[in-house]
């Protein structure tokens, strides 16, 4: 028997409409690459995604074609997510950080019909426009008087201006109704191996993720929030946080270019920001800022830290000098991004904060829709012990069940995605990742957690960033050793940074030698590329070999 309630489907139109009828006049606040602060509202951007979708049905685009963004997190780029989607198209927004020739094969693989950019990556696009034949209209996200004094010195083929584009066309539209599997938005994994591969998202599994992501256990986001995703929209929906917003009518900042640790503060000082969220290298150069000038932040409540494991004297940082609670949050591409966040459960409450402190560090338990669970090499289910250490395989309806045009099988196994991190849970559900498979260290027989090495050097006052890498070893396999950039101004050793290992890991745990370098490499995301640092150490020795 079937249940007797209406069939509506979940459509990304649904929640712009929601956003301007329900916080009309909620401002949407961007930093732009024009230079200035640019202020509009929920009602505005609905009206601007209309137009769009108008702009879009115009130029004959069939529903189901990919119109790509390369633009930095702003109020134009948030318009495309809903006049793109939900107009039936797919938005697929491009990491600008990739070289020219990585995008171009994304472009190329994707089909895309529409390329978006913002002024800061002409340069990109006149390097690829030639070598991408889908690609029927070039968009400056800017106005005509901006594109001609881009264009000065030369122009490419059917090149316009956004505002240009859009403009004469009317403020109202009807957003066409079709199921809620319907493709809406695709990104491509940064693909540390091989060819990118694209997670290809739906309209029911982004609208779902959005009503997850907003709940109170997970970015709690509510119409009394300001949030400032420093997480780019280019990388998976900037953490669903532009739908999530729609949904609740907070507030958005919009940092755009600019995401130093200075223009990152002015922004949340300004604008009375209460939840913003980002990557650690991203925190790391907001605290330091605030640290050299003394600076405080009082309407700052909590910040979502993800994409890499938070080093715990972040989390110390932002609670005790600036009452800010960080949540630690999990996810993937793959899985639009969320799985787990890290909140507390009421029986935590009573416990001393060094207690709470262990549970924080972890990356949490998981958001209701994900499954998931830890398997040993053999593929058998591992326990719940907070001990043994396993693939975590995850499954939910905003999980990806294939990539999108990809000539290999599905990789999923019995129906779970196996995410490559290798994680424990304890009996509360609380996962913790201990590292991601390939850079687990594997040192006599026993595995090494990456993660704890760095995170220990990372509580050193001396040290900004910390990388731990294996290292060949003939008679362990592979021995740790942790690759340290110093801050500026500060001093330590080798041999006082591996005394400040003594008692906090056990003996062999210890790297066996610290490397100074003057910056680590960093990925399109904010990542440490540890591919890329074993090939820059590729002469390196260990000690007494
Ligand atoms: P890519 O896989 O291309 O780096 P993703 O952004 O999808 O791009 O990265 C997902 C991976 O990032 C996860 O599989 C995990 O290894 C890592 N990751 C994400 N969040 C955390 C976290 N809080 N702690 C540790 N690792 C994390």
């Amino acid at each position: 028997m079937f249940g007797l309630m209406q069939e509506r489907p979940l459509l990304i139109s649904d929640l712009i409409e929601h956003a301007a009828r329900h916080h009309g006049d909620v401002e949407i606040v961007s930093r732009r690459v024009e230079g200035d602060i640019h202020r509009t509202t929920y009602a505005e951007a609905a009206q601007r995604a209309r137009q769009l979708a108008h702009a879009l049905d115009a130029m004959g685009l069939a529903a189901g074609e990919r119109v790509a963004t390369l633009a930095w997190n702003g109020y134009r780029h948030f318009e495309m997510y809903f006049g793109v989607s939900g107009s039936g198209r797919v938005l697929h927004t491009i990491n600008p950080r990739l070289i020219p020739d990585q995008i171009a094969w994304i472009v190329n693989h994707a089909e895309d019909r529409v390329l978006a950019f913002d002024m800061t990556f002409w340069p990109i696009v006149k390097a690829i426009h030639d070598k991408c034949p889908t690609v029927q209209r070039w968009v400056a996200l800017c106005d005509d008087a901006h594109l001609a004094r881009m264009t000065a010195e030369g122009s490419i083929p059917n090149l316009i201006s956004y505002e240009g584009w859009i403009a004469a066309h009317p403020t109202t539209y009807d957003w066409p109704r079709f199921s809620d599997e319907t493709a809406s938005s695709m990104c491509y994994t940064s693909g540390t191996t091989g060819h990118p591969k694209a997670a290809l998202y739906s309209h029911k599994s982004t609208i779902l993720h959005a009503y997850a992501a907003a709940l109170p256990d997970v970015m709690c986001l509510s119409a009394r929030d300001c949030v400032l995703p420093v997480v780019p929209m280019f990388h998976v929906n900037a953490w669903g946080i532009p739908y999530s917003a729609a949904a609740v009518g907070c507030k958005l900042v919009f940092p755009g270019a600019q995401l130093d640790g200075k223009s990152v503060y002015e922004l949340l000082d300004a604008e009375r920001v209460t939840m913003a969220a980002g990557v650690p290298t991203v925190w790391q150069m907001l605290l330091t800022h605030m640290g050299t000038h003394g600076l405080k932040l009082p309407h700052l409540q909590r910040t979502v830290i993800g994409g890499s494991a938070c080093p715990p004297a972040m989390i110390q940082a932002f609670r005790e000098q600036y009452g800010v609670e960080v949540l630690h949050a999990w996810g993937m591409t793959e899985l639009s991004p969320l799985g787990t966040l890290c909140t507390l459960k009421n029986k935590h409450l009573a416990l001393p904060e060094e207690e709470q402190m262990k549970i924080r560090l972890k990356q949490g338990r998981a958001i209701f829709g994900i499954d998931m669970k830890i398997v040993g090499p053999d593929g058998q289910e591992l326990p719940w012990d907070g001990k043994s250490q396993g693939e975590l395989m995850v499954r939910g309806p905003w999980v990806i069940r294939d990539y999108y045009r990809s000539d290999k099988p599905s990789p999923l196994v019995d129906g779970w995605f196996p995410t490559g991190d290798v994680a424990t849970i304890d009996p509360d559900g609380y996962m913790q990742i201990t590292d991601r498979s390939k850079d687990v260290i594997k040192s006599g027989g026993e595995w090494i957690s990456s993660i704890d090495v760095e995170n220990i050097a990372m509580a050193h006052p001396a040290v900004l960033m910390a990388a731990c890498i294996g290292v060949k070893h003939p008679k362990w396999d592979e021995r740790p050793i942790v690759v340290v950039v110093k801050k500026p101004g500060q001093e330590v050793t080798r041999e006082e940074l591996l005394a400040f290992y003594e008692g906090k890991l056990a003996k062999w745990q210890i790297p066996d030698d610290v490397v100074f370098v003057d910056a680590i490499p960093l990925g399109a995301t904010g990542k440490m590329q540890k591919m890329k640092l074993r090939e820059m150490l590729g002469d390196y020795r260990l000690p007494g070999l």
